[in-house]
Parts: structure tokens; C-alpha cells; sequence
């Protein structure tokens, strides 16, 4: 397992070298994330001894169970959808929520955020792809959004991200990533108070190497590095 894991991440380190030269970009500019959810921490640990200190999960109670077991220098990003009921549990815990996509639950997050006594930080969502099956603002409304939830205290819009169709060929996705990248293009034009636009996530094990030659800063890779996902039925 221990040479699966290093194995994995070699393979994909080569590729994001690749990709950033291929695109004329600084390596330093991509950050890798590791997609943990339903990994159990033996796993992640090999992927921290490797180096990793990015962790994403998909779901607030996996999350904190691995954040008690886990090195405390880990930043974990939370890119599920995630409930409001469930907000108080993680933010002082997260480094970054990539799933906001509505003003309610960044009102619970500013508002949990305040209780905790400390400032977070969140990506904006959006279904560039219109798919019917999937969270995230649509594209018309994703301004409008960014615009209210920077009146809200205690939250920072940090930038944006998507999860792109499941596609054969990673190349049919390229113009969803080109079309975040616009739209994260226009809000910096805008200049919204207590926006910082300085994050694009987008790209997973199918198709982070476009998503990396359009722009990403953020890539959330799973099966790339811990194989793939057992889920069971129930
Ligand atoms: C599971 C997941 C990933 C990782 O997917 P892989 O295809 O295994 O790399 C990335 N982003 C989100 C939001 C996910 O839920």
C-alpha cells in the first residue's frame, strides 16, 4: 500500500509538472489536494509521510473523525455539499469550503463563524455545466451571490469552483473550465469588497491536467492517489 501511495503521487506530480509547463505556468502556482473520503487514516497517513498536507472530504462527520486522528498541520478542505445544520461542526476546523452555493448557508457560516471567533474561507460553486444532478449556483446568478455574501461578516469569497461532467475524454471539459475562469475573470473586474479572487478548484483524477492548462490553482484528485472508491450499498 505504502509504495501504491508514494507510487500514485509521483505519477501525478509528474503530470501536474507537465501540465504547468505545457501552459507556461509556475508549479508553485497548483495546489494539490488529496481526496481522502471513504480512505481509511492508515491511507492517509502514507499520503501525509509522502508529503501531502492538503486533505479533502466530502462529508462534516468523516471529516472530523479524521481531523482527531490526523497530524494537526494538516489544512482540510471540505468540498462536499454540506447541510447548514451541520456548518458549526467544521468551521473552525476547515481551511477552506469549496461547496457554498447558496446565501443561506454562507448566513450559517458567517453566523457560526462569529460564535467561533474566526474568519473563513469559502469557494463559490458553480454548475458551469448546467447538469441537472449536480449542486452549485448557475453561472447567471454566481455574481449576484458573490456580491451578497461579501456583506456577510466573517467570511471571505476566496474564489471559485466547479465539478465538471464525468467524460471519457478529459478534453471534453476543457471549455467548463474555460468558462470558471471567465466568470472568475469578470468578478475580479468588479472589485468587490472583501472578495479575493485567488482560487480556481477545478480539475479531479480524469481531468486535472486540462483543468491545470485553463487555470486551476485548487486540483481535488481521489482515485489518482488512494485507487479506487468501495462504496457500499445499503
Ligand atoms: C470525490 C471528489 C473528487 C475526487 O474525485 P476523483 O475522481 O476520485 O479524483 C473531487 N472533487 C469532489 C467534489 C469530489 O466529491
Amino acid at each position: 500500500m505504502i509504495d501504491m501511495i508514494q507510487g500514485n503521487l509521483h505519477t501525478v506530480e509528474a503530470n501536474i509538472k507537465a501540465a504547468c509547463e505545457r501552459s507556461g505556468r509556475a508549479r508553485d502556482d497548483v495546489k494539490l489536494i488529496a481526496v481522502s473520503k471513504t480512505k481509511p487514516v492508515e491511507m492517509l497517513r502514507e499520503a501525509y509521510d509522502a508529503g501531502c498536507r492538503d486533505f479533502g472530504e466530502n462529508k462534516v462527520q468523516e471529516l472530523i473523525e479524521k481531523y482527531e486522528q490526523m497530524p494537526k498541520d494538516i489544512r482540510w478542505h471540505m468540498i462536499g455539499h454540506l447541510q447548514r445544520n451541520k456548518v458549526k461542526y467544521i468551521v473552525d476546523k476547515v481551511c477552506l469550503i469549496h461547496s457554498v452555493d447558496s446565501l443561506r448557508l454562507a448566513e450559517e457560516i458567517s453566523k457560526e463563524a462569529i460564535r467561533k471567533n474566526v474568519t473563513v474561507s469559502i469557494l463559490i460553486e458553480i454548475n458551469v455545466a448546467k447538469e441537472e444532478s449536480k449542486f452549485g449556483v448557475m453561472t447567471e446568478a454566481a455574481v449576484s451571490l458573490v456580491e451578497a455574501i461579501s456583506q456577510l461578516p466573517n467570511i471571505t469569497v476566496k474564489g471559485l469552483m466547479t465539478i465538471a461532467p464525468y467524460v471519457e475524454n478529459s478534453e471534453e471539459n476543457r471549455l467548463y473550465f474555460a468558462k470558471l475562469k471567465q466568470i472568475y475573470v469578470d468578478i475580479i473586474h468588479k472589485n468587490i469588497d472583501n472578495v479575493c479572487m485567488e482560487e480556481l478548484s477545478m480539475g479531479m483524477t480524469g481531468d486535472y491536467e486540462v483543468a491545470i492548462e485553463e487555470g486551476a490553482t485548487l486540483i481535488r484528485v481521489g482515485t489518482g492517489i488512494f485507487g479506487e472508491r468501495q462504496y457500499t450499498t445499503v
